[in-house]
């Protein structure tokens, strides 16, 4: 075979070339079939051949391929963006439309920091996030995400940002202390960071709702978030929602936060927008941050060169169309709480080295450890993340797996992100794919 001219992202891995995608399956050039049952990166949320998606994209480039938003805005954007708001939480009434989670998110940190300006408050200036978090990878969103690997050599080039603790009550939780107020007391710590840093220089806070790469499918415990929008509008700051992975039906609503009984004043999505059929995401603001700027100067200072692709939108528009006609969102919640959740817990609930299952909808973690009574996690140079993703795919499995933290505070964890369209019998063979692979991985690390 000729050398690859692809810049991998693991540079000596040797990754098969995907040729198709068939439903809930991936095909590589050999013909082997991979069920994805992780969706990519949560992505793949319509599966791989949804003929009224790909026809949505195809009408449009026939109709028209770009124009750009500097000139002209576009039937699709517009439809999109509608549609969005109609089912958005709270008062968030305008769309910015842009080509991913990371530009989403950069988006939102910069609308946050010039509807302050414009307010006549340019002392704020701090953004607020939490640790083991994850907001992309452009440098703006990832001096604001807190997970320490993906940081470390980039440190020098990142803004200060300003991290509280993640409510992860499965490593973080006191024995004695009741779940509800774990999530008081770390919702609390925000107050204390605010009070800290002086509550006229802090401009927003961003968390995930349903918080997934760097943690593995956790939930937010119950009330947490109400107490974070309570201590956000006292002091008059943002609240920005991450939900480029855990948002569009993943957990069960269409929006996660919906769960939460929270309305952020800004709202990320991506992946599931576009399913994967384009690259697409969305910033969602409300209506007070766009009318402040649009009596201030009137100008979103901001842009990339592909927002409000047309395209993109008219993928977006078909994609979120085929979740709310086809009432995808009320399956992934209903197969989530038996399929997923009781499949989940029947093959790996009394495992010797699974230390918690957690997740709502079709987004849930499973988290390794070396010791489950005392949590301990694996040591990271045994790389059983690593391992568990190529036994997986040796098993035609796609499994989203992530390495622990070096602290040992959290271990490595698997997340399971499949697409909404997944029969049960699929879901139980994917179970059994990684139930296999874990032995394999587990075996061959003694
Ligand atoms: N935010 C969250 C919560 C994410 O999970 C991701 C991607 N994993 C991003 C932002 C960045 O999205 P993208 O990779 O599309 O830039």
């Amino acid at each position: 075979m000729a050398a690859s001219h692809i810049f991998p992202r693991h540079c000596h891995a040797q990754v098969p070339v995907a040729t198709a995608g068939d439903g809930c399956f991936l095909i590589d050039r050999n013909g082997k079939r991979y069920f994805d049952g992780s969706g990519g990166a949560a992505v793949s949320c319509l599966g791989h051949s949804n003929a009224r998606v790909t026809d949505a994209i195809k009408a449009q480039l026939d109709q028209l391929a770009f124009a750009h938003t500097g000139f002209f805005t576009s039937d699709p954007a517009e439809a999109l963006a509608d549609l969005l708001i109609a089912h958005a939480p709270g008062d968030l009434d305008r769309v910015y439309l842009v080509s991913g989670g990371s530009e989403a998110t950069e988006a939102a940190i910069k609308l946050a920091r010039q509807y302050h300006v414009e307010r006549g408050e340019p002392g704020r200036r701090h953004l607020i996030a939490r640790r083991q978090s994850y907001h992309g990878n452009t440098l703006g969103a990832l001096a604001a995400g807190g997970n320490a690997w993906r940081r470390e050599q980039f440190a020098p080039l990142l803004v200060d940002m300003h991290h509280i603790a993640p409510c992860y009550e499965y490593a973080e939780r006191a024995e004695d202390e009741t779940l509800e107020a774990y999530g008081q007391r770390t919702a609390n710590e925000l107050e204390e960071t605010i009070q800290r840093l002086g509550p006229d220089s802090v401009m927003a806070f961003i968390a995930e709702p349903v918080v997934g790469a760097t943690l593995g499918a956790v939930p937010a415990a119950p009330g947490y978030f109400k107490r974070i929008r309570e201590i956000c509008d006292r002091h008059g700051i943002l609240l920005i929602l991450d939900e480029v992975m855990c948002g569009m039906g993943r957990t069960g609503h269409l929006f996660a936060c919906d769960a939460d009984g929270v309305a952020p004043d800004i709202l990320c999505i991506a992946k599931g927008l576009g399913a994967g059929y384009q690259p697409i995401g969305a910033m969602l603001a409300s209506r007070a941050i766009y009318d402040t700027i649009a009596r201030g100067s009137g100008f979103f200072q901001h842009g990339h060169t592909y927002v409000g692709h047309p395209v993109a939108a008219a993928a977006g528009l078909a994609v979120v169309r085929e979740l709310l006609e086809n009432d995808l969102v009320d399956r992934v919640q209903r197969m989530g709480q038996t399929t997923m959740a009781e499949g989940l817990n029947r093959h790996f609930g009394q495992h010797a080295h699974v230390g918690d299952i957690r997740g709502r909808g079709f987004f849930w973690g499973i988290e390794l450890v070396a010791d489950r009574e005392t949590k301990t996690p694996f040591d990271p140079a045994l790389g059983v993340a690593g391992k568990l993703k190529r036994a997986a795919m040796d098993e035609g499995l796609i499994c989203y797996p992530m390495a622990g933290t070096r602290d040992g505070k959290h271990g490595d964890h698997v997340l399971l992100a499949p697409p909404f369209i997944a029969t049960e019998d699929e879901l139980e063979a994917a179970f059994g794919a990684l139930s296999r692979a874990l032995e394999r991985v587990l075996a061959d690390v003694g």
